[in-house]
């Protein structure tokens, strides 16, 4: 059986239980265990039970078991589908592409399963040095409630490819998705203890899993504020962050304009805005601004928002009241301070709290802000896109790495000179063009300045899971 624990521990205390919620209706529809520092420790020891046998796999072994639970996880996307829309909110839709978003991440990884092991260094008369790539152990994982599934993947594949054995902590709200996901694996045939799932809180499963002293590397995926405490309780071990973003695009005015206001819409709007790489600041070239607002208002309107198991909603509510409370906050702030004018949507949606029980915010548009709001200075996780003019490519430029953050960007154009200097002169670690958001697993996936330290996805996000060890033959 796999290690799915939680709430037992002598810290928690037996019959403590976190309630899981449904965004759109505020019903409880599950409850899981309040796990704590115990738990944690019953699951690294799991883990370090399991690493050896599981180290000694081959890689295509292991992959073989990555891509068998691949296929559960496919036929039985629609249920699973579901299961995310009722704990996180998001479309149906969406949902299901997020979990065959799993599916492939964990087909990519099963696919590679002949990485170079290491080196072979020749030091004449001194002898000849072998390095191989060694699995790490045991490693934690601490994901957000954004993209839960995809973001379980992301941490899974390459860690269960290197040979490690994980031990993750869902968020308290989205914990449901996870545990099955680590039961699929289980009957995939991924032995006891390889994968375990530990559910509680932040403050009590995640600071004891990122001060384990077993623990060989932690990746931490959620805010700053919380990656900057998990960092400081992680002491010296290797840590990867992906914290947040305030992603610019911009439309030079040779785009394609249709297509760009489709890309801002999906890049904006896209589970109700709540996703690290989202447009959260569009700049458009001034020559195509009033055509391009035009449209964009036009196609917001198309947004249906609701329940996200309703097949026709395209936008869900967001994920939690104090979600809800901070952007319903800004835009007040926006109405009261002349900070911009509202061309889109800008109030709650109807039927939606604090009346209503769902958390449901109409997608919002708005253009001329001024430069002190807090719409440019802040990361906004929900659906409002601040939109500015723009002159050259100089000047979108600067304006858009006048953030703290740096994690995705995009151009939209079909000049190649403009590609260039954004590639070359935006701080961020994915430049898009001609689209924004997409991040299959085969792309290295992280940020710079506040967004964070390290990559993810992609083959070299394997090794990122080993570490170098060398044998010295002195002839
Ligand atoms: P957090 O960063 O607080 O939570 C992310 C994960 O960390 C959750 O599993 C959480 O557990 C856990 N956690 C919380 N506190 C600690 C701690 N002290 N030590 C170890 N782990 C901890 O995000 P929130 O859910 O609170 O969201 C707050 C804001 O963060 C959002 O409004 C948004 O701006 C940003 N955010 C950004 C994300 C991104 O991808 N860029 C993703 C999610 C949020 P638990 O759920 O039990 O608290």
């Amino acid at each position: 059986m796999q290690m799915l624990i939680g709430g037992k521990g002598e810290d928690s205390g037996e019959g403590t239980w976190i309630d899981v919620n449904d965004p759109a209706t505020g019903e409880i529809i599950d409850r899981v265990p309040d796990g704590g520092k115990g738990d944690v420790g019953a699951a690294v020891d799991a883990a370090e039970t399991a690493f050896q046998a599981w180290s000694e796999k081959t890689m295509r072994e292991r992959g073989l078991l990555l891509v068998r639970a691949a296929g559960i996880v496919r036929e039985r996307h629609g249920n699973l589908g579901a299961l995310l829309t009722r704990e996180q909110g998001k479309p149906i839709a969406e949902a299901r592409d997020e979990v065959r978003g799993f599916a492939n991440i964990l087909e990519f990884y099963g696919g590679i399963s002949s990485l170079p092991a290491g080196d072979v260094i020749r030091l004449g008369k001194q002898g000849d040095c072998i390095t191989v790539r060694e699995p790490l152990g045991v490693c934690g994982a601490i994901i957000p409630w954004n993209m839960p599934v995809l973001i379980m993947g992301w941490k899974t594949g390459p860690a269960l490819l290197a040979g490690n054995t994980l031990v993750l902590k869902p968020s308290s709200s989205t914990p449901l998705t996870s545990l099955t996901l680590a039961s699929i694996m289980e009957e995939a045939g991924v032995p006891p203890g390889v994968l375990n799932v530990v559910t509680g809180s932040g403050g009590k499963v995640g600071e004891a899993l990122a001060a384990h002293p077993s623990i060989g590397k932690l990746s931490f995926t959620g805010s700053c504020e919380t990656g900057r405490r998990v960092q400081q309780v992680a002491g010296t071990k290797e840590v990867t962050l992906e914290l947040g973003g305030s992603d610019a695009m911009i439309v030079m005015e040779d785009a394609d304009i249709g297509k760009a206001v489709e890309g801002a819409v999906r890049g904006r709007f896209y589970n109700a805005g709540q996703t690290c790489t989202a447009v959260k600041r569009l700049f458009v070239h001034e020559d195509i601004y009033g055509p391009f607002i035009k449209k964009m208002a036009e196609r917001v309107q198309g947004v249906k928002v609701g329940n996200g198991l309703d097949p026709m909603v395209t936008m869900g509510p967001l994920h939690n009241r104090q979600q809800f409370e901070r952007i319903a906050g800004l835009v007040l702030d926006v109405k009261e301070l002349g900070q911009g004018n509202i061309v889109a949507g800008g109030s709650p949606s109807p039927g939606s709290a604090p009346e209503g029980k769902g958390f449901f915010f109409e997608p919002t548009v708005v253009t001329d802000v001024s430069p002190g709001s807090a719409l440019l200075s802040e990361e906004v996780f929900g659906p409002v896109l601040p939109v500015m003019t723009c002159t050259d490519i100089g000047s979108a430029i600067a304006s858009a790495n006048r953030t703290r953050y740096g994690l995705g960007a995009s151009v939209w154009t079909h000049n190649i000179a403009y590609v260039r200097e954004v590639f070359d002169h935006v701080n961020a670690g994915v430049v898009w063009v001609n689209r924004h958001l997409t991040v299959p697993p085969e792309i290295p996936f992280g940020g710079t300045k506040e967004s964070g330290t390290g990559r993810e996805n992609g083959y070299r996000a394997v090794e990122g899971y080993t570490k170098t060890k060398t044998l010295f033959l002195g002839w």
